[in-house]
């Protein structure tokens, strides 16, 4: 089974709930004493993108690690510290064995991993504990808009074409 996160960018109130409760839920709160104006890992970031011509935010993207089927993290790590779940499909790291060699980071495209104090990369892991346990992830849950979704890669992907064929739809109506 491979799990994926479906993110609907009509129904995000721009609320940065799934940040916070990511952090949360990993601990990975701001450590202002320590690292002063930063705010630590961030596994899920509220991205704003703008148009060229404008400082101002056109659209707000949550993004996390993607949990690529073909993932470049796991295929450059010299360590073999990143692994596959074969319950949900999520990509995981394994600090143990992690060297902390940052290959990982320069692979992705996506700036997933990250590097915490410790030096070993740290990234979103799905929330595995609570999806093992039947619950979902701490973003999804506290997504307000139900902007955030998870399930099978397949549900995923009919969400999206669905989205886009009412997308087409709407703006067809309008020419
Ligand atoms: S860390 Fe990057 S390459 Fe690896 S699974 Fe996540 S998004 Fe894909
Ligand atoms: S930093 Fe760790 S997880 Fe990333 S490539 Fe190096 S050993 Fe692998
Ligand atoms: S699934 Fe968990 S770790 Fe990943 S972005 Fe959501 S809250 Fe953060």
């Amino acid at each position: 089974m491979q799990y994926a996160f479906h993110f609907n960018v009509e129904r995000c109130a721009q609320c940065f709930a799934c940040e916070v409760a990511c952090k949360s839920a990993h601990n990975s709160r701001p450590r202002v004493q320590e690292e002063p104006g930063t705010c630590g890992p961030r596994f899920r970031q509220v991205v704003e993108l703008k148009s060229e011509d404008s400082a101002t935010p056109v659209q707000y993207v949550s993004m996390a690690c993607m949990h690529c089927g073909d993932a470049a993290c796991m295929a450059v790590c010299p360590a073999r510290a990143i692994y596959r779940d074969p319950q949900f499909g999520a990509v995981l790291v394994d600090h143990s064995k992690c060297l902390g060699c940052r290959y990982c980071s320069w692979a992705c495209e996506f700036g997933a991993p990250q590097f915490d104090r410790d030096g070993l990369m740290t990234k979103c892991d799905m929330c595995i504990d609570r999806l093992r346990k039947g619950f979902a992830p701490a973003c999804v849950e506290s997504c307000c808009g139900g902007a955030i979704t998870i399930g099978p890669v397949e549900t995923a992907r009919n969400a999206v074409r669905e989205h886009a064929a009412k997308r087409i739809a709407t703006a067809s109506r309008l020419l």
